[in-house]
């Protein structure tokens, strides 16, 4: 039999919607696959990855791991020659303890990389973080265009933005602090909001505003914005981070231009609405969503970003990994169309 000689590659998180991307680009690629869930004993949550394996002819395999628990991280990580790491919780809204979120997302980068610095063969982690560690909580500077040299303030953030940034930071701080022999390269991915195809029945937490557009679930869009991404953008980024010699140390934002809800439901508008969708396209008044709040956790913590804009720039990506975004108009109506063919929008 021949030696296997394609490297292997640890995704974290495989069940997740961004991971899910990541290991087909990779499979795509000709990388072999290790993906860690959290548990195997439900297969309807990772049937979309074997058949995602299956037809490209890659080779996938999973293994359990969490991230609140040292087990199974050493045996995770063996014989990998990069890890993704993409795992963290990002649910739709703020919980009441902040160390649900920051718990896994530092403690669980920190057993990552203790696993591949104990490894002896991963060469290089590439950790997906967030424009959330880098725009989120700035008092001063307000329209200014945030790049790689910004953080986050986690003093001024909720739960989320803080638990990226912390476990970002965690990240650096413990490469910094590897002795050379254990030493292996980072470097970080920065999304924006991700759009774009579902590959299986669950939106995920950011996939859930084009839903509650879709189904009417809101009677207009609140005056909030985000700097988008496509999940198939992110995924290519996590490859590059992981195959450019000159990306490791560096943290590169992947996001475009800021987008309005608004300007995102008149694309959905002019797609589905002569499907017979509904899609809402006027503007939410601020104190029609205050009242909606009050009943709604999602919307309360819309609240915070009302006005709000998401400037950020990807030139360095551009420039430095070759990494290029598709059209905006493309990811909104994919994430849609992907919602209606997986049944969590219902068909018209
Ligand atoms: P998902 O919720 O789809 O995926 C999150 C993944 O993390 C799931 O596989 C989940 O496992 C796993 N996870 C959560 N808690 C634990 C834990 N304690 N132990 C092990 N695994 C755990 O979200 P996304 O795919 O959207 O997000 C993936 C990453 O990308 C996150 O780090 C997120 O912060 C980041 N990101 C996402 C953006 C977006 O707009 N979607 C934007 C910027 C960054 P399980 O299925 O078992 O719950």
């Amino acid at each position: 039999m021949a030696t296997e000689t394609r490297p292997l590659i640890l995704v974290t998180g495989a069940t997740g919607y961004i991971a899910g991307h990541c290991i087909r680009e990779l499979l795509e690629h000709g990388y072999r696959v290790r993906g860690t869930v959290r548990s195997l004993a439900d297969p309807k949550k990772t049937e979309h990855l074997r058949r995602i394996a299956s037809q490209l002819g890659g080779s996938l395999e999973l293994v359990e791991a969490d991230l609140t628990s040292d087990r199974g991280w050493r045996e995770a990580v063996a014989g990998c020659t990069y890890v993704q790491h993409v795992a963290s919780p990002f649910p739709p809204e703020v919980p009441r303890d902040e160390m649900e979120l920051i718990g896994p997302a530092v403690g669980g980068a920190k057993r990552v990389l203790q696993a591949c610095a104990d490894s002896g063969t991963v060469k290089r982690v590439v950790m997906t973080s967030s424009v959330a560690a880098v725009a989120f909580g700035h008092k001063d500077g307000n329209g200014a265009v945030r790049t790689e040299a910004d953080w986050s303030v986690p003093e001024n953030c909720d739960a989320y933005p803080k638990s990226k940034t912390l476990a970002e930071r965690a990240a650096w701080d413990f490469v910094a602090a590897l002795p050379p022999a254990r030493r292996f390269e980072l470097a970080v991915i920065n999304p924006g909001f991700v759009l774009g195809p579902l590959l299986n029945a669950d939106q995920g937490t950011s996939g859930e505003l084009v839903r509650k557009l879709m189904v009417r679930d809101m009677p207009a869009c609140p005056e909030i914005g985000f700097a988008p991404v496509d999940v198939r953008d992110v995924a290519i980024a996590h490859r590059l981070a992981m195959e450019v010699p000159q990306a490791a140390g560096n943290r590169y934002i992947c996001a475009g231009e800021h987008l309005w809800v608004q300007d995102m439901a008149k694309v959905l508008a002019v797609e589905f609405n002569p499907r017979g969708y509904r899609v809402p396209t006027g503007r939410l008044p601020y104190w029609l969503m205050w009242i909606f709040a009050r009943f709604d956790k999602a919307v309360r913590l819309a609240l915070t970003f009302v006005g709000r804009k998401e400037l950020v720039s990807s030139a360095k990506a551009q420039r430095e990994l070759g990494w290029t975004m598709r059209p905006v108009r493309e990811s909104i109506i994919d994430t849609a169309r992907t919602m209606i063919e997986q049944g969590v929008v219902p068909a018209r």
